[in-house]
């Protein structure tokens, strides 16, 4: 439970109430709540002292209550009155950083949020700031989404230093590959995945561990030509997880030997059918990495086993390079807004939207067309801060909070 919990609830009630004409709403100081670690199975406990303390409050005059809300106020989290963000460290020789969307589907509010510090720090640095269009699913990458993203982010961040997309760098993702597989740090495993995942499970090591190198340069090269090469699903790249990080036997299962690159014959909307091979964004993302020597990036806590993942591959392939910086920003978890670029695509399929930009929905086009003021968001993320605690919000209270920035 949360130190001085009773006086939160009152501080963040009175807060709340004096932001909203003396009425404070349950679910605002809820978010609060979580912010300052409330965690769910403790809601219960707490929702109905959060409802007596607001029909008390909402008793008081307005004056009454900032009187009171001056008086308590120190026990809310620093956070909630912080202004600005901090420096970032190791920033002396420049900035570089980046944003990834996949083009599976239109950028929305979610993207926003945890991408919009990338793109502020950068323009603080007067560094770089790469928009890659990670568009190496040949099967979930749609056509009309790189044209959405490159309008979604000039609007949005206003700052892209250049947008590239992956698909266009497969030869240098097969560069680093086939240099993974010359120092035995790679393998081509032929062992279907259901047969591999339960090998896994008991940290053993699949038979096509101890190929050669000389086999291993061989299948690869069956796995890139398709006369007499393997079929789709026969055969993979994997990464030798190495031994300091506990090879077969890492406590992660997801981190034993992943997949770095497949084949995918489907056609691509801009390679066509040129490429059989994809590498997985694992490989992808480090290798552009090491490439653009990215500096710093701040991302989506989801992404927390990727970061591991990469950073074992970059340590092998990056050699004399370090790691960019790293931190996992907390995610906004909306009650009501659909954030699923899948079902977002599938929803206007099906006729309940008119498009990618209707103004029921939150995509980057949605909020252009509705008159948001790009920089709305970056004080939005300025005021949150650089922080791992996830929010819950609803749409309302979000948008009000948006609202507050947009007549800036
Ligand atoms: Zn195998």
């Amino acid at each position: 439970m949360i130190k001085n919990i009773d006086k939160k609830i009152r501080g963040y009630a009175l807060k709340n109430a004096i932001h909203y004409n003396g009425k404070a709403n349950s679910g605002a100081v809820l978010s609060a709540l979580f912010n300052e670690g409330l965690e769910k199975k403790d809601v219960k406990g707490v929702i109905l002292e959060i409802q007596r303390v607001i029909g008390e409050i909402s008793k008081l005059s307005l004056d009454k209550q900032k009187e009171e809300y001056e008086k308590i106020r120190d026990v809310l989290s620093e956070r909630e009155s912080r202004e600005g963000l901090p420096e970032l460290p190791n920033c002396e020789k420049g900035v570089v950083m980046r944003f990834r969307p996949a083009p599976s589907g239109p950028l929305h509010l979610g993207h926003v949020i945890s991408n919009v510090y990338n793109s502020i720090y950068a323009e603080k640095y007067k560094g770089k700031f790469y928009v890659i269009i990670d568009d190496t699913d040949p099967e979930t990458a749609i056509k009309e989404a790189y044209t959405e993203i490159k309008k979604g982010c000039d609007w949005v961040f206003g700052n892209v230093t250049e947008y590239m997309n992956a698909s266009d760098r497969l030869e240098i993702y097969y560069k680093y590959a086939k240099k993974l597989l010359l120092n035995g740090r790679a393998y081509v495993c032929t062992c279907s995945s259901e047969k591999f995942k339960e090998i896994a499970k008991e940290k053993k090591e699949c038979p096509c561990r101890k190929n050669s190198i000389d086999e291993n340069i061989e299948h690869w090269n069956k796995m890139l030509v398709k006369k007499n090469g393997f079929k789709e699903g026969e055969a993979v790249l994997r990464f030798k997880t190495p031994e300091e990080e506990g090879g077969m036997e890492n406590p992660n299962p997801a981190m034993r030997d992943f997949p770095l690159a497949r084949i995918n014959e489907s056609p691509h909307p801009i390679q066509k059918k040129k490429y059989r091979v994809w590498p997985l964004m694992n490989l992808s993302v480090t290798v552009d990495d090491i490439e653009l020597k990215m500096t710093h990036v701040i991302r989506g806590k989801d992404h927390k086993d990727n970061a591991k993942r990469q950073e074992m591959i970059y340590k092998v392939l990056g050699i004399g390079k370090k790691f960019p910086w790293t931190f996992f920003i907390g995610r906004i978890k909306f009650t009501d807004i659909e954030l699923s670029k899948r079902k977002i695509v599938e929803a206007i399929k099906q006729g309940k939207y008119s498009g990618w930009d209707d103004s029921k929905l939150a995509t980057l086009s949605s909020l252009k067309k509705r008159g948001y003021n790009p920089d709305a968001f970056k004080n939005f993320a300025e005021e949150r801060g650089l922080t791992e605690v996830d929010k819950v919000i609803s749409q309302k209270d979000f948008f009000q909070a948006i609202e507050k920035f947009n007549k800036i």
